[in-house]
């Protein structure tokens, strides 16, 4: 199950996910909850760094660390959790800083402090719900299989194999937990560096999964309740549509509705 933006961004979206977890459990499943970062912070974290190649990333950091802070407030968990991450960023924005240079490496690293501080957070409030649940670094899951040009979308849009790992599905079955949390977004290389899905790419990261793990099947939470024929908040008349074959699902993400990110569909579809 995966919750986006929309969805992980407030107390009130986080009481939902727990709800949708608790009907998940009561059916006798192992839920794995792929979370994207705060809305708008991937693009803030984008913009900071690009600041940051000036020494201008100050405001931006201050306000997302902000945002992050006050939603651990409002989850009741310890702001504690994301200390290590927000030094994380500090580290890399003043490197960027006085390098004068964002290296694409590092930008992917930067980008994914979105999502790893996201399920720090909802980890804990599950946990705190009553709900058991495991944390789980998605880059021990994803791997990426890098292109001949080896240019920087190696790092900010990589692509990854799908297939099958059964002993990965044992060891999250057999780890005592009810649930596990994890990161939409990113992945590793082959030298274990932190790699990207491209914007958008946690429903990449859900389907993935979902493949790799052998689910029984992938959802994708967010705030519409499901396709339709046309962006539903830019034309009020579009229709939900009931259902829809793979071939459908995947022209309506790859003309740009962004309910769907088009290198979703390939992998629940091989699977
Ligand atoms: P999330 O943060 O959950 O990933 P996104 O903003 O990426 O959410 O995607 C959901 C949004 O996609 C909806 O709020 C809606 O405005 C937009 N959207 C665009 N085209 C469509 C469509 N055909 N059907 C449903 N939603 C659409
Ligand atoms: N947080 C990432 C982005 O905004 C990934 C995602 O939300 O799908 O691009
Ligand atoms: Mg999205």
């Amino acid at each position: 199950t995966k919750f986006g933006g929309t969805s992980v961004s407030s107390r009130e979206t986080w009481e939902h996910i727990a709800a949708i977890t608790r009907k998940h459990l009561a059916t006798g499943v192992q839920p794995v909850i792929v979370c994207s970062a705060l809305s708008q912070a991937s693009n803030k974290l984008e913009r900071m760094v690009a600041a940051a190649v000036l020494d201008e990333h100050q405001d931006l950091q201050t306000d997302l660390t902000h945002h992050y802070l006050q939603l651990a407030d409002a989850l009741g968990v310890s702001s504690d959790l994301i200390t290590l991450d927000l030094q994380q960023l500090q580290q890399w924005l003043t490197g960027i800083a006085l390098l004068k240079e964002a290296p694409a490496k590092t930008h992917a690293q930067i980008l994914s402090l979105g999502e790893l501080m996201m399920t720090r957070l909802g980890h804990a409030f599950l946990n705190n719900k009553g709900i058991h649940c495991s944390w789980f670094d998605a880059r021990e899951a994803l791997q990426s299989v890098s292109t001949l040009h080896g240019g920087a979308d190696d790092y900010l849009a990589a692509r990854c194999n799908s297939e099958p790992n059964p002993d990965l599905a044992r060891q999250l079955i057999s780890c005592g937990a009810d649930v596990i949390i994890t990161q939409g977004f990113i992945a590793a290389n082959t030298h274990g560096d932190t790699v990207l899905l491209g914007r958008g790419g946690s429903d990449t990261s859900a389907a993935l999964l979902a493949a790799i793990l052998d689910a029984d099947v992938c959802e994708i939470w967010t705030d519409v309740p499901g396709i339709y024929t046309a962006n539903p908040h830019q034309l009020p008349h579009a229709r939900l549509l009931k259902q829809l074959n793979y071939d459908e699902a995947q022209e309506i993400a790859s003309m740009g509705a962004k309910v769907l990110h088009p290198n979703c569909i390939p992998p629940v579809r091989r699977a």
